[in-house]
């Protein structure tokens, strides 16, 4: 379980500390402004900002009056300065090629980011005091003893919602556990006063919904 913590602390800072000095130089290379960085301040957003300015285009700066402008661009849109003729790239349209890349990007950008927000989530839940108690329950109880025999343990991910403001909160999920003879899902209803959980329904779905706890 420490180890889950840790890893899991590992996985919080890289996607929230990497993105920065990236995005920084990216900004740099991209004409814009770094400060747009700030945003890394807040978790994943520095990653979303990074993200951002990985597609979008290069831009020059007139020297003029500062206005971000196209590569290709002859004169500068906001003051007419024409530019000098280094710093004008040839215009090409962007390809099929390309445009199939930049896509194939950001779909599996999308997907990665979904897998790691699960796994976080999935995290959060198991390590969560509720989670603990209502397996812990389950593991003392008789009737759920008869039907699961022994070592109840989690299987597969945890779904619903756990939510703290101060020292109370409320917990609405669903788990799958196994023991050493079938995997049944189960329920669980919690409730947190005076920073102190405590389980106000748990339900086990086998053929039936059977009670093992319902105050
Ligand atoms: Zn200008």
């Amino acid at each position: 379980m420490e180890t889950t913590i840790i890893l899991m602390l590992l996985f919080i800072l890289t996607i929230w500390i990497v993105p920065i000095p990236l995005g920084i130089k990216k900004a740099k290379q991209k004409g814009f402004s770094p400060h747009w960085m700030w945003f890394g301040i807040f978790p994943l957003y520095g990653l979303l900002v990074f993200l951002i300015l990985c597609f979008v285009p290069k831009m020059k700066k007139c020297a003029n009056c500062g206005e971000k402008n196209k590569l290709y661009a002859k004169t500068c849109q906001r003051c007419n300065n024409a530019f000098e003729e280094s710093t004008i790239i040839e215009y090409k349209p962007e390809t099929k090629k390309h445009r199939i890349i930049k896509i194939t990007s950001i779909i599996v950008a999308v997907f990665v980011f979904s897998i790691m927000m699960i796994v976080l989530l999935d995290g959060t839940f198991k390590n969560s005091e509720i989670y603990k108690m209502a397996l812990e329950t389950l593991n003392n109880n008789a009737q759920a003893q008869m039907i699961l025999n022994k070592e109840i343990k989690s299987s597969g991910s945890v779904t619903g919602s756990i939510s703290t403001s101060g020292s109370s909160g409320n917990a609405d999920f669903s788990f799958s556990v196994t023991g050493s003879t079938r995997k049944v899902k189960v329920y669980v209803i919690g409730i947190k006063e005076f920073d102190k959980w405590r389980l106000m329904k748990l339900y086990i779905q086998d053929k039936e919904l059977i009670k093992i706890i319902d105050e």
